[in-house]
């Protein structure tokens, strides 16, 4: 594998107060790149200080969406330690994500490297309030300058990385979610399986109409008969029912999440029936009705989301008296210890940096 060359920024920044901390606003000091080219594959990774590309406007990425990234977490546990939290099976994901947009493929060794050799540069950037994290943005973007309707040429791989704040400040949050019988995100056969911007462009319309309406988050049904559960929001949607945990099966039209799978595997862990099935929306209604049933998002941002509301054709379902389920709050505390070291990790899902805090 190619060394990664680094060159240090010499005027740092000062990083926010973690108390301060939003989503997706503030960014370390530096960033990774590497480049394609046709005929000569991924060259020249490099770390450099964080700062703004230029691009042709007849970049093919700004006209044709030929966009991939993934998104996952460092955290910074009570013993100081910086923790990578299932970074293989990103890295893994990355790369399926860029087999559906024509992308040629990047050395998952390296894309893991990328991301561990960054946190460590900028590692004074991972925030250690509670429930507090270092989001890790790697992304590739399609570089050659034409246009017409072709794969891309050439590519940029970059990682980028920001402090972000407790998704929950103040306990779990129910959302209050509205199953769209009109607008849809992906269909099988389509890109619902890649991380691509496209899909989230697709999102943006239904999600405004949710939020007029007073909900959080759009529940997605199927493309074709408007009836089947796809996703909720950005996250995997799970429910359960009586002493069953269901979430849709990896179709097509769906992303496989991580945390969707973190909590799939602890299900079985714990002996409990967890089935990958369709689900069909009114058999959801009858549950939520007869007061059977409980429901969450999952997702590497929040984590797990329970839905304490679900409206569909002009009805509110309220769900669990609209607090936070019993299972629900078990996964959450769960997998947030494993991510911050208070819990075991029996399945290694998280990576150790090599170097203490201020090493
Ligand atoms: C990222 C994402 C998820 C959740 O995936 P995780 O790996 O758990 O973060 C689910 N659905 C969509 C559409 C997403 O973009």
């Amino acid at each position: 594998m190619t060394q990664i060359a680094i060159d240090r920024t010499t005027t740092p920044k000062q990083p926010p107060a973690d108390e301060t901390l939003a989503f997706g606003k503030v960014f370390t000091d530096h960033m990774f790149l590497m480049d394609y080219q046709e005929g000569k594959g991924w060259h020249d990774p490099r770390i450099v200080p964080y700062a703004p590309f230029t691009l042709d406007p007849a970049c093919c990425v700004l006209h044709y969406g030929q966009a991939i990234f993934d998104g996952l977490k460092a955290f910074r546990g009570r013993d100081g330690r910086v923790r990578l939290f299932r970074l293989p099976d990103h890295a893994r994901r990355l790369n399926r994500s860029a087999h559906y947009l024509c992308i040629p493929e990047i050395d998952p060794a390296m894309v893991e490297e990328s991301i561990r050799a960054l946190v460590e540069v900028d590692q004074r950037w991972v925030p250690s309030l509670p429930g507090t994290s270092l989001y890790i943005r790697p992304t590739v973007i399609a570089t050659e300058t034409f246009l017409g309707v072709h794969p891309s040429s050439s590519y940029l791989y970059y990682v980028i990385l920001g402090p972000v704040g407790a998704y929950y400040k103040e306990g779990m949050n129910p959302v209050r979610i509205l199953a769209s019988d009109k607008h849809v995100r992906a269909v099988q056969g389509g890109l619902g399986a890649a991380k691509t911007a496209g899909n989230y462009a697709a999102s943006l319309f239904g999600a405004e109409e949710a939020q007029k309406a007073g909900y959080t988050q759009v529940l997605w049904l199927d493309g074709v008969e408007h009836r089947y559960l796809d996703e909720v929001g950005t996250m995997n949607i799970m429910l359960k029912i009586d002493d069953e945990v269901i979430t849709p099966p990896l179709n097509g039209a769906i992303l496989a999440g991580i945390t969707r799978d973190s909590v799939l595997t602890l299900l079985r862990d714990w002996g409990l029936r967890a089935s990958e099935r369709p689900i069909a929306i009114d058999e959801v209604i009858a549950a939520a009705q007869a007061g059977r049933l409980e429901m969450w998002g999952t997702g590497t941002a929040a984590v797990i989301s329970p839905v304490g509301e679900l409206g569909y054709k002009g009805e509110r379902y309220v769900i669990g008296g609209g607090k936070t389920g019993a299972l629900t709050q078990k996964l959450y505390d769960t997998i947030v210890g494993i991510q911050y070291g208070t819990a075991p990790d029996p399945h290694g899902w998280t990576r150790m940096l090599g170097n203490r805090l201020g090493g």
